[in-house]
């Protein structure tokens, strides 16, 4: 398993000088941690886990969204969605697992996924630009806009809001 702290930080609860470095400098931050080690230690039960790749993970106050390698997505969430299940209990938010993602667009697609993404138009606000989301009117978004607009400026420096188309 490959995460943003080296293996052998995995299995301890300590970090190398290395690790401790990426954690100074910002790169790796406490939720990449906790996420990293918590995945290890179901991946000793879940052999699917041992070769996934965990690129980052994003935290806002209720949610979780972990960015993690082409291809991967579907073995972190475990199926019927048991590892995330998991996930979310031991550290109490929700958790997306969304695959790296090409740009910024794409990022919202698999945010909202599996909610059809019809349209992204830029609001331009007070406070400075928004993305303004489109989602078909049925259907409602798998996490808190609130949230999901918080990781955004976290990532691309830009809120997002979620409509229903009209
Ligand atoms: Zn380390």
């Amino acid at each position: 398993m490959k995460t943003p702290i080296c293996e052998m930080c995995l299995h301890s609860d300590t970090l190398c000088p290395e690790c401790k470095e990426k954690v100074n400098s910002g790169k790796v931050t406490a939720c990449d941690i906790r996420i990293a080690r918590n995945l290890f230690s179901i991946s000793r039960e879940v052999k699917d886990l041992d070769n996934v790749e965990i690129i980052k993970c994003m935290e806002s106050p209720n949610l979780i969204v972990v960015i993690c390698k082409e291809g991967d997505a579907g073995k972190i969430v475990g199926s019927n969605g048991i590892i995330v299940k998991k996930l979310a209990s031991i550290l109490q938010k929700q958790i997306r697992v969304v695959e790296e993602p090409k740009d910024k667009e794409d990022m919202i697609k698999k945010l909202l996924h599996p909610v059809p993404v019809l349209g992204i138009n830029i609001l331009y606000t007070p406070h400075g630009e928004m993305l303004k989301v489109i989602i078909p009117k049925n259907k409602r978004p798998p996490a808190s806009d609130e949230h999901m607009s918080d990781i955004m400026k976290k990532i691309y420096d830009q809120d997002m809001v979620v409509v229903p188309e009209e």
